[in-house]
């Protein structure tokens, strides 16, 4: 029996597993990307994927990185990749050199310190943007991104044998392209997004919407979270084809949570949208 009953979606050929309940767990894993955006409380699930993208430190987002790296080394896998906000870095590795001592195993890791503008490699052709949050210290999100070469619109119609002419004359025949996948925005205040490019043409966008409810505003505003009028403005400007709303209160039901994105969001955006704790099997 695996610990968690996840929530899945299945977008073209991507899957989304995990769970997002705010102040609970939150753990979002694309397994056909290799990357986990939090990790929550490490459900079995999620234990084989190699690379952990930890938005920011609070328990709910991070309780599960020892157990994820222990795990994997108890399971013989290689040691995992946890990429988070570098100010974490040193208390994690304290985290870790105490949970040797009193598991009494060694727990190898690849820790990586990021901050906003880093870009790491997940894939030799798959790599992991880091922008800034307006959450908590040193927050981040994280975009995967998907780097190609193409033609150059004046090679289209060669034959392969001119093109390999080309390419013996060092002539540069093809440019670079990001095609972004998804971004996972974290825990998050409202924040124009919109600005940068590779969030807003992001195939999937994987954003927090916490509250629902007018009186629960002013909590929004504490926890920098968003509130719905907020997320609906966001989404607004933005141009992805799949939206995602993760991290929902436990304040409000998923039947009325539904009931106000409808409301709030114009038909077309509310067609795209995910309620990703509906997606569990009951
Ligand atoms: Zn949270
Ligand atoms: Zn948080």
């Amino acid at each position: 029996m695996a610990s968690h009953n996840l929530a899945y979606v299945k977008i073209d050929d991507l899957e989304i597993i995990g769970y997002s309940v705010a102040g609970e767990e939150t753990v979002v894993a694309m397994p056909q990307l290799d990357v986990c955006f939090d990790i929550g409380k490490a459900p079995d699930q999620v234990i084989s994927i190699n690379n952990v993208l930890l938005t920011h430190g609070h328990m709910d987002h991070a309780a599960g990185i020892a157990y994820y790296l222990s795990h994997r080394n108890f399971n013989n896998q290689t040691p995992g990749t946890v990429a988070a906000p570098a100010n974490l870095i040193e208390p994690i590795k304290e985290i870790l050199a105490s949970w040797e001592m009193v598991d009494g195993s060694p727990i190898p890791a690849n820790l990586i310190g990021v901050s906003a503008g880093d870009e790491i490699q997940i894939k030799p052709n798959l790599f992991a943007r880091v922008f800034p949050t307006k959450h908590s210290r040193g927050s981040v999100g994280f975009t995967v991104i998907e780097k190609r070469k193409k033609l150059k619109k004046e090679y289209n119609s060669l034959t392969g044998p001119q093109i390999v002419e080309l390419k013996r004359q060092n002539i540069q025949i093809d440019v670079p392209v990001e095609i972004p996948i998804v971004t996972y925005l974290g825990d998050t205040q409202y924040v124009d997004f919109s600005q940068l490019d590779y969030i807003k043409n992001s195939k999937i966008l994987i954003a927090e919407c916490t509250f629902y409810e007018i009186e629960h505003n002013e909590r929004a505003e504490a926890g920098r979270h968003m509130y719905i009028r907020e997320f609906a403005e966001l989404v607004e400007t933005m141009q992805n084809e799949h939206i995602v709303v993760t991290h929902t209160t436990q304040r409000t039901s998923l039947q009325v949570i539904k009931e106000t994105l409808k409301n709030a969001l114009s038909e077309e955006k509310f067609s795209k949208t995910i309620l990703f704790m509906e997606k569990r099997k009951r």
